[in-house]
């Protein structure tokens, strides 16, 4: 039988051990629990061992849940596709989002953004895979992105953020994540100060930690197989 509580652990180990076969200390990466699909419930299993960060990829769901629990204070990362229609709900209810990929965007959340609230930490998610992959912004459009983003009040530019394409090919996956780290580093010596890389999920976050990633996204390791939707 498993559980949560014992999947957060398998969870943490990997992250552990991928961390020693980088040569990077522990603690360098951080866990983001991606709860999309799991009910309130599910999310204070894994509070009680220890977790505090979630992911969510719909915004009215995930406010239900955060309603829910915020006897809890816990930190609540969009990380879904990000529709217009949608920042406000974001701006007004979220910590982090992930999934920031053009300027229009930006402006909402950053004119949505409730000035009473510490700024919205905000990542920048490039399409690193090319045709294999639709969301995003192209790899040579992200530094005029990251620096327009820089410069908006309450927003603060944290980092980038990937999904590459599926697939178990483990060098594929590796060169989609160095893309992106390249870029973060490209940006910072422009002047930016980024300190995040939101890359590697359930299948892939070893070859993503061997990347230099800072924050890995998983759902299926921590909560088990989500049902088709
Ligand atoms: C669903 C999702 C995850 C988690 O994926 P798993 O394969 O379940 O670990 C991570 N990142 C994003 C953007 C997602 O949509």
């Amino acid at each position: 039988m498993t559980s949560i509580a014992a999947n957060l652990q398998a969870v943490r180990a990997r992250i552990a051990a991928a961390c020693v076969a980088a040569g990077r200390p522990a603690g360098s990466v951080q866990l983001l629990a991606v709860s999309k699909t799991w009910p309130a419930a599910s999310v204070r299993e894994a509070v009680a061992a220890g977790q505090r960060a979630f992911g969510e990829n719909y915004a009215q769901e995930a406010v239900d849940k955060a309603t829910e629990l915020t006897d809890l204070g816990l930190e609540w990362h969009f990380i879904g596709p990000l529709q217009s229609n949608k920042s406000r709900l974001v701006a007004e209810n979220f910590d982090w989002v992930h999934t920031l990929d053009r300027l229009k965007i930006a402006e909402r959340l950053a004119a949505q953004r409730p000035p009473a609230l510490v700024p919205l930490q905000v990542c920048i998610q490039v399409n690193v895979s090319g045709e294999a992959s639709k969301s995003g912004c192209a790899p040579d459009q992200a530094a005029a992105l990251a620096h327009a983003a820089a410069a908006l009040p309450n927003l603060c530019l944290r980092g980038l953020m990937a999904i590459p394409e599926p697939g178990d090919d483990v060098r594929l996956q590796r060169r989609r994540f160095a893309l992106l780290r390249q870029l973060h580093d490209r940006f910072n010596t422009e002047g930016l100060l980024l300190d995040t890389l939101s890359m590697g999920m359930s299948h892939d976050l070893e070859a993503a930690i061997m990347e230099g990633a800072t924050l890995v996204r998983v759902g299926t390791a921590i909560f088990g197989e989500r049902k088709p939707a």
